[in-house]
């Protein structure tokens, strides 16, 4: 059978990465449309129609969707549900250059390689003819392909399966997770409808080798978070030939740069799983004109990780570093002016500088005591304007809201306003506490007990590459979550989560993937030995543990 199988997942991985469907295009759509024809050319979808739909995304110009597939075993009339979820989307192909028109052709592509230069280690896996090459092979055409072509095969035979399978592929998923998000309330209105008992999510997005010469194949039993910490700093103008009569916003956001970017203590850790270190995103200043002015306002936002820590540590770790920062550079202000009046017999005076950091929603309290209710229609009129545009960046439309609340503050001194920026992808991991997480742990345990293979396999707390598994839960601490709908501008209007369906649905997750390399590089490769031979039986035996 899993010969079979094999073959029929490699053709179906071709046959989707044939289909260019990069993220933020109207392609992804047609990824999704050969989807539901494949699910609706089974035998039990022209049976069972009822069981296959679209799932649309919300608030998107681009009207994407997703495919969700339910197959109802008949076997004892479990409600046990296994939820898969598979993306159908790509990250663009201008990474391959001249090539590009070759991207999504595997067989041909990997001719067309050898006319660009490609590391030692991507020659040697070209030459071996062990992998597949193709933007999307890996991440992870060949993963929804795996769901897909197991769903298929267990559904010939319902009558001899127990529980039910959901298969969600869904759109945008190297973008704003929209599908996802989407799907998620389709889940919790399933449950109500059919009465599902949701065992865990599972999903087969790549897994790749974690350091140079790493061999072994990992499965993953959680996922990591990310916050993205953002920084309006506003310094005090001045002109560049007295420039000691103020504070250069780009010197503060630099500090703060400085302070923070791949800085390992600001690491997040749980289990003995350490996270990457924060890393800058982005870093701007607004001044709109050339001028011999000092820049006024900047600002900056970083990808920070989480294993463990909720939103409002994590901001309150941030106030703490940008705190240390803006002093550091006001104690430098003063010793380079100290430095600068004695070389030119001015009298030195300590200059009036404070370093000062406010959250988002402490500056809201400060300016609402002053203006009152004027404030929050100012704001909403704003958040409305802005809301008619809508390719406008999340992240320009968070700055915005910033810039407006602090315009109407009276207090025009120097101040860093932190606050979060989209996205929120919550971390999740199995701590093997309650029953469904036992059960995760030990299906687990037993498939890779009983599946015989040359490869060393390991099992690891939290998938390294931010997916869609995050929002199968969400954290159940009041303060996690206000913290971050409080200082995160346009909550709810611009940028919206599921929370309530995320807390319901509270799975455990765990990620089955591929065996390749170089995701989101030209170079991408999915190995196939593992990947169509050996990971589908792992996912395959984990479908039937977990629904047993
Ligand atoms: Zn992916």
């Amino acid at each position: 059978m899993f010969e079979a199988l094999a073959q029929k997942i490699e053709k179906l991985t071709l046959e989707l990465v044939n289909i260019q469907s990069v993220v933020g295009s109207p392609d992804e759509n047609k990824v999704s449309e050969k989807v539901y024809e494949k699910f609706s050319q089974m035998p039990y979808f022209i049976k069972h129609p009822e069981n296959l739909r679209y799932v649309f995304t919300k608030d998107d110009p681009l009207q994407r969707k997703s495919v969700v597939a339910v197959l109802k075993g008949k076997k004892n009339n479990s409600k046990k549900t296994l939820v898969a979820i598979g993306h159908t989307d790509t990250v663009g192909i201008s990474d391959y250059g001249t090539i590009a028109e070759y991207a999504t052709k595997p067989l041909e592509l990997a001719e067309k390689l050898r006319e660009l230069s490609l590391s030692p280690d991507a020659l040697k896996d070209l030459n071996s003819g062990e992998y597949l090459f193709g933007r999307g092979v890996f991440d992870m055409k060949c993963g929804t392909s795996t769901l897909m072509s197991i769903l298929e095969a267990l559904s010939e035979k319902p009558e001899d399966f127990e529980g039910n399978l959901i298969m969600a592929a869904v759109c945008d998923e190297e973008g704003g997770s929209k599908g996802m998000l989407a799907v998620v309330e389709e889940l919790i209105e399933l449950q109500a409808s059919e009465g599902f008992e949701y065992m865990a999510v599972l999903d087969t997005d790549y897994s790749a080798p974690r350091y140079e010469g790493d061999n072994t194949r990992y499965i993953y039993v959680g996922t990591v978070g990310k916050l993205m910490p953002s920084f309006y700093v506003i310094g005090a103008e001045a002109h560049a030939g007295d420039p000691f009569k103020g504070v250069d916003s780009n010197h503060v956001s630099s500090a703060i740069m400085e302070e923070m970017n791949f800085n390992t203590e600001y690491c997040d850790a749980a289990e003995g799983e350490v996270t990457v270190p924060p890393i800058s995103l982005r870093q701007q200043d607004l001044k709109p004109e050339y001028s011999v002015q000092t820049n006024r306002a900047s600002y900056l936002y970083f990808n920070f990780s989480t294993h463990s820590s909720t939103p409002d540590k994590v901001l309150e770790l941030m106030n703490k570093g940008a705190q240390k920062a803006f002093q550091k550079v006001i104690d430098s202000l003063n010793e380079e002016y100290k430095k600068y009046c004695d070389s030119n017999k001015f009298p030195y005076e300590k200059l009036p500088w404070v370093a000062r950091v406010m959250s988002y929603e402490e500056l809201y309290e400060k300016v609402k005591a002053e203006r009152g209710a004027e404030l929050d229609k100012a704001m909403k009129e704003l958040s409305a304007r802005l809301m008619q545009d809508e390719n406008l960046d999340e992240r320009i439309f968070a700055l915005k809201m910033v810039e407006e609340l602090h315009n109407m503050w009276s207090d025009k001194n120097p101040v860093v306003i932190s606050y979060y920026s989209p996205p929120y992808y919550p971390h999740i991991y199995v701590k093997n506490e309650n029953p469904l997480e036992k059960k995760l742990l030990s299906t687990l345990e037993n498939v890779l007990k009983n599946t015989e293979s040359k490869y060393d396999i390991a099992i690891k707390k939290f998938y390294p590459y931010i997916s869609d598994l995050s929002y199968a839960a969400a954290p159940r601490e009041a303060n996690a979550i206000d913290s971050l709908k409080n200082n995160m501008p346009g909550w709810g209007e611009r940028y919206n989560l599921p929370i309530e369906a995320m807390q319901k649905l509270n799975l455990p997750v765990l990620n089955i993937g591929p065996f390749g390399k170089d995701a989101h590089k030209y170079t991408e490769r999915l190995e196939r030995d593992y990947s169509f031979n050996v990971a589908p039986r792992l996912v395959y035996a984990t479908v039937l543990g977990l629904l047993s």
